[in-house]
């Protein structure tokens, strides 16, 4: 076996002593410093160091030892049957790994029962809890005792006796001299939240999560107090004595793990009742996933699900190892928050100039994707994270919502590390940075500063602006970089020739585009006004606003010289007002409104219906809608849109029922099978000037 790198034996060494100090104070004190993914993922690097280079085994490891030591306040109970813990499977695939362990058991060592008959599992949700061992001497409690080390544990037998759900006697007709029932006890959500606001109240720290608030309050050395936190519990194994069987002759001992389950609840136990039967990996799957979305709805916290064997016989034969049982596995939820290492800190420049700390780190897999960038949102965040170069971040992603740095792991650092602070110049144009006066943000404030157009381009070609097809950031990119539009308006002067020589683009994307950009001239006044980029004027503020003022002589009048005709605009806040205010009074903005105007904006809301008569006169193809599709003889696309658009006709980019014509020329793609299928008029470039001769 290679030595190994004195890189390894320091990181397992900074791993062992962090993971120590965490489990101590998540078992002894029951005030973790460190997310439970953090620590998983953590302990996980630590295990692969450790199979790799065994002789880094250290006995002070925590892969040697299981839970946290007893606390002396109480008496210590030694566990007549060992309480271990779980192994853990993050993802599938390492479920998939246990499962084939065990198969490999029932194919090797088993008798024909299971080679014939093929092994089952029982699904359970795994309750964030504490574990406890109930011991009940001829049906009456008369012993409860947390796991502790797995060999010994608390006894804790006063506190436990006010959990509700725990019986003080068991509904058995002929109880046995001795029966252990193991389970978890817990703290439901809502008395989770109702307990931590009486310890605001109180000035008391608050539990960092139901499980620790329920380890907490079973070592509380006042039974009152217990009382009033209302724990439950599920029942999920019992320990029976051997000879039980001929002792009990009205039960028949369960054989496996459903049996034992049902057994429980008519002895008089909570038994949690999301529990199936699973035949096979796909039910193994199914049940995951609906659990994956599903345990937000439960009352009580679960940290993923556990996965036995069924059957009794085959557990036995499975065994299990110092820490864990080989016939259960704990599979994990998708981790939310992991630990990652710092590459650099980046700062994207925004469309307003807002300088956005961006953290690189390495990939990690949260929520089921790999992520290696989170926003670190604006100066004062950095500065509270005290990011250093190198460090050990941790990253959190639930579901749908956007990475982020949660913290640091000081603990990690390395001594000489560099303290990183956002730049004092642009990344992009090197001019000077602002921190805007009330606000947190950092601003570019060049407005010819390259990334600051890049934005505002980007953010008027975007779907819910003028929805401009084509106008992709690699092309603004060029556009931006080769100096070719140095304002929105400026992309309506592109010309077919240049646009075609640019990279990934030829004449027929580049003919395509300008057909895109010619059809967002039509694009409602309520998307134009979005797309200006307005700081505030979201999607809804421009419905909003373009309801009340029809055009944008309208806004800018209310906005500078009739202010109160805006704030009286339900939704509408003083920040919006305000931003319209800066917004009209910049001289940039004034040109821009022009040069949109000269290239055919309206900036206002259109009315078609009211100037149909005039319209029908000089614009005789006003209500009709065109597709193209094709090469057309002698007209380009640009020549073909222009005139349509000029007597009126409306441009689409896809054919629907709603299609007047599908002009349709050489070569023509499948919007031509399309307006077949649904009989669309398809007219040539003859018929096309034909319909612009009227
Ligand atoms: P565990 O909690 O991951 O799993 C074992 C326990 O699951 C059992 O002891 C049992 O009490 C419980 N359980 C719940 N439902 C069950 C069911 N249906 N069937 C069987 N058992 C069920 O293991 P652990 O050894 O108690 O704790 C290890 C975990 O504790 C780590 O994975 C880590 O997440 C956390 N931890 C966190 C920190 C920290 O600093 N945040 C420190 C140490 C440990």
């Amino acid at each position: 076996m290679p030595q190994p790198l004195p890189q390894s034996v320091k990181r397992a060494a900074e791993l062992r002593h962090l993971l120590n100090k965490a489990a101590h104070a998540y078992y002894v004190l029951d005030s973790p410093f460190m997310e439970d993914a953090v620590y998983d993922n953590l302990y996980r690097e630590l295990l692969n160091i450790e199979s790799k280079h065994p002789e880094l085994k250290t006995a002070d490891s925590p892969s040697q030892r299981l839970g946290g030591q007893p606390a002396k306040k109480f008496i210590n109970s030694k566990h007549r049957i060992p309480l271990l813990s779980l192994d853990n499977a993050f993802n599938i695939e390492e479920f998939k790994d246990w499962h084939s362990r065990v198969n490999k058991l029932v194919e090797t060592d088993l008798n024909i029962k299971f080679s014939n008959s093929k092994w089952q599992m029982v699904g359970e949700l795994k309750i964030d809890g504490n574990a406890l061992a109930l011991s009940y001497s001829k049906g009456i409690l008369v012993k409860a005792a947390t796991r502790g080390n797995g060999s010994e544990g608390e006894e804790i037998t006063p506190n436990v006796r006010t959990i509700n759900s725990i019986p003080l006697c068991l509904n058995l007709k002929k109880p046995p001299p001795w029966l252990e029932i193991r389970g978890e006890a817990f703290i439901p959500n809502k008395q989770f939240r109702t307990i931590n606001e009486g310890r605001i109240i109180k000035g008391e720290n608050e539990f960092a999560n139901p499980r620790n608030a329920c380890a907490g309050t079973l070592r509380q050395l006042d039974p009152e107090i217990v009382a009033s936190r209302n724990l439950d519990f599920f029942a999920y194994s019992i320990s029976l004595p051997e000879t039980w069987q001929s002792e009990i002759k009205d039960f028949l001992a369960p054989k496996n793990q459903l049996e034992a389950l049902a057994w429980l609840k008519k002895a008089g136990f909570k038994v949690n009742p999301n529990t199936e039967l699973l035949k096979d990996l796909e039910d193994v799957k199914i049940f995951s996933s609906k659990w994956e979305s599903e345990r937000q709805r439960l009352p009580y916290a679960t940290d993923g699900l556990v996965i036995k064997v069924n059957d009794f016989v085959l557990q036995q034969k499975a065994g299990c190892t110092h820490k864990a049982p080989r016939w259960a596995i704990a599979l994990k939820y998708p981790a939310e928050e992991a630990p990652s290492k710092l590459i650099k800190l980046t700062c994207q420049v925004g469309r307003t100039g807002t300088i956005t700390p961006i953290a690189e780190f390495k990939p990690v897999s949260l929520a089921g994707t790999s992520v290696s960038r989170a926003t670190l949102h604006n100066a004062n965040r950095l500065s509270s994270l005290d990011l250093h170069e190198g460090d050990t971040i941790v990253v959190r992603k639930a579901g749908e919502i956007i990475p982020e740095v949660v913290r640091v792991l000081k603990e990690l650092r390395a001594s000489k590390a560099k303290r990183l602070d956002l730049p004092e110049s642009c990344p992009e144009c090197k001019g000077k940075l602002v921190q805007v006066a009330n606000e947190a943000a950092t601003r570019c404030i060049n407005s010819s500063c390259p990334a600051i157009l890049r934005g505002a381009l980007r953010h008027w070609a975007s779907k819910g602006a003028l929805d401009i097809e084509g106008l992709g950031s690699k092309l603004i990119e060029q556009l931006v970089d080769r100096g070719l539009v140095e304002s929105i308006a400026s992309l309506y002067g592109l010309d077919i020739s240049l646009l075609a020589s640019l990279e990934r683009m030829g004449t027929k994307s580049a003919e395509k585009l300008l057909e895109a950009l010619a059809i967002s001239k039509q694009q409602p006044w309520h998307r134009q006004l979005y797309g200006l980029g307005i700081n505030h004027i979201g999607e809804s503020n421009a419905k909003l606003l373009a309801k009340t003022f029809s055009n944008i002589t309208d806004l800018e009048t209310a906005a500078c010289q009739s202010p109160n005709l805006i704030k009286s605009i339900f939704g509408i806040g003083k920040e919006v007002l305000e931003s319209l205010e800066q917004w009209f009074l910049n001289p940039k903005n004034q040109k821009l409104i022009l040069e949109l105007q000269s290239v055919g904006f309206s900036l206002a809301v259109t009315n078609l219906q009211t100037h149909k008569k005039d319209a029908k006169r000089s614009r005789p193809l006003t209500g009709n809608t065109f597709v193209l599709t094709g090469t057309l003889p002698s007209l380009s696309r640009s020549e073909a849109v222009k005139l349509i658009e000029e007597r009126g006709g409306e441009i689409k980019m896809a054919v629907s029922a709603s299609t007047t014509y599908l002009l349709a020329g050489e070569k023509a793609g499948s919007k031509l099978t399309k307006a077949e299928a649904l009989g669309i008029q398809i007219i040539n470039e003859q018929q096309l000037k034909k319909l612009l001769a009227v």
